[in-house]
């Protein structure tokens, strides 16, 4: 079915998507199978998405960036989750990390880490969730703790994407334990040959199994001073708050485009398929299930747009970007699960599309902050 273009889109912002969607499906999709049996792409596949131009399309030129805006970076999200390609968190590296460095880091963060993450040189990666604190930051336990040029970092983390190939790593740490949100920090760290370093396992996921998600450690790591972001100590918890809103609006893009692409792989499935002499799209169910989803997917596709355009325009709040992020990914999961059940038996096979997207979805639902969160944030800005 066609799609209208949304406000916010203009001819050249059509011919960027439709480049970004033959990268995608030419350069990137095809490796897709190999990935997802090692758990992780190769290290190279951040080079080649530099050289293409994919990484850091929003950040400013003078850093090395492409020097787009959210415009870009949404379409970039949407056409990856489209293609389905999960080996490499391009939204975490550039649509949320280089935000952070570009928001708070000072000048000779910003020479020194975004030209290196917009060629792929540098792989990035955000490390929050703790095994003892996910939804609840306040208590992450990692503490980072100053001793001369240098902070001291004890600590684990758990649940890190991009956490196989991450050279620097965004590391949420109380710089004061005994001050609950001031006492925490951002900190980033550079992992190369980094005494105190560890990865540890590579998780082995449900779905996203391209994606490379690890444990670290941290022992001991002297880190140098002038990593802190911005400089200055206890501002982390209100700089990781203001990024959220446009984090959560990209779940939901790609949530978005994934719900079309099921719809649209369950057509052309339906079409094909005969069941007692007919088309299996022939039959009523069908078309009121794909009718009930068509509706569900541009009622999300629009409700996504608006979003970004008030992103665009810099009015999109908390509330607003977690109505989208819950909302949108539970539909995702529910459309997908409906087309899946229209591919009887061929749904449950790995080898097609649907079975996988039903895996990869589910994740939507948890993680950027999961989507009970999300409704105490709305209700939190609903009470008298
Ligand atoms: C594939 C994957 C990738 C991830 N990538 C990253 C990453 O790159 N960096 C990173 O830092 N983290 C990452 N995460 C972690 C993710 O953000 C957390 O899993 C998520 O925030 C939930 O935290 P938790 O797992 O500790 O669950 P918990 O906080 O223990 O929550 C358990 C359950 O309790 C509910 N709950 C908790 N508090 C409340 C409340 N106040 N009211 C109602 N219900 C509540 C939750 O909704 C959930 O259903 C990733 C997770 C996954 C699965």
């Amino acid at each position: 079915m066609d799609t209208p273009s949304p406000a916010w889109m203009d001819a050249d912002l059509r011919l960027f998507q439709d480049s970004i969607r033959r990268l995608f499906e030419k350069e990137f999709a095809p490796h897709e199978e190999k990935w997802r049996k090692q758990q992780h792409a190769d290290r190279d596949v951040w080079r080649r998405a530099g050289s293409l131009g994919l990484l850091c399309v929003s950040i400013p030129e003078a850093y090395g960036g492409g020097g787009g805006n959210f415009a870009h970076e949404a379409i970039v999200a949407s056409e990856q989750a489209r293609a389905m390609v999960h080996g490499f968190s391009n939204n975490v590296h550039s649509a949320i990390l280089a935000h952070y460095i570009l928001n708070y880091g000072t000048q000779d963060q910003k020479r020194r880490w975004l030209p290196r993450m917009a060629t792929g040189e540098l792989v990035g990666a955000i490390a929050m969730s703790e095994p003892g604190a996910g939804s609840d930051l306040k208590s992450v336990r990692t503490t980072a703790m100053r001793d001369g040029g240098d902070y001291v970092l004890n600590g684990s983390k758990t649940f890190i994407t991009n956490g196989l190939h991450a050279d620097l790593i965004c590391v949420v740490a109380k710089t004061d334990p005994s001050a609950g949100a001031r006492g925490v920090s951002l900190l980033m760290v550079e992992t190369r040959d980094l005494p105190g370093f560890r990865r540890g396992r590579l998780l082995e996921k449900l779905g996203q199994k391209s994606q490379d998600t690890a444990e670290l450690f941290f022992d001991g790591a002297r880190v140098p001073a002038g990593n802190l972001l911005g400089g200055e100590e206890g501002r982390g918890f209100g700089q990781l708050m203001q990024q959220l809103p446009r984090e959560r609006l990209l779940i939901a893009v790609g949530a978005a485009a994934t719900m079309r692409r099921a719809i649209d792989e369950t057509v052309a499935y339906a079409g094909s398929r005969e069941v007692f002499g007919q088309p299996l799209m022939a039959l009523q169910n069908t078309r009121f299930k794909l009718a009930e989803c068509e509706t569900v997917a541009t009622v999300a596709a629009r409700f996504v747009d608006d979003c970004i355009a008030r992103q665009l325009a810099g009015t999109l709040d908390l509330p607003t970007a977690a109505m989208a992020k819950w909302w949108v990914t539970q539909m995702n999961c529910q459309v997908i699960d409906e087309c899946l059940q229209l591919h009887g038996g061929y749904g449950y096979m790995l080898e097609y599309p649907i079975a996988r997207m039903y895996a990869d979805a589910r994740v939507g639902k948890i993680y950027g902050g999961s989507n009970e969160i999300m409704k105490e944030i709305i209700a939190r800005g609903m009470a008298a």
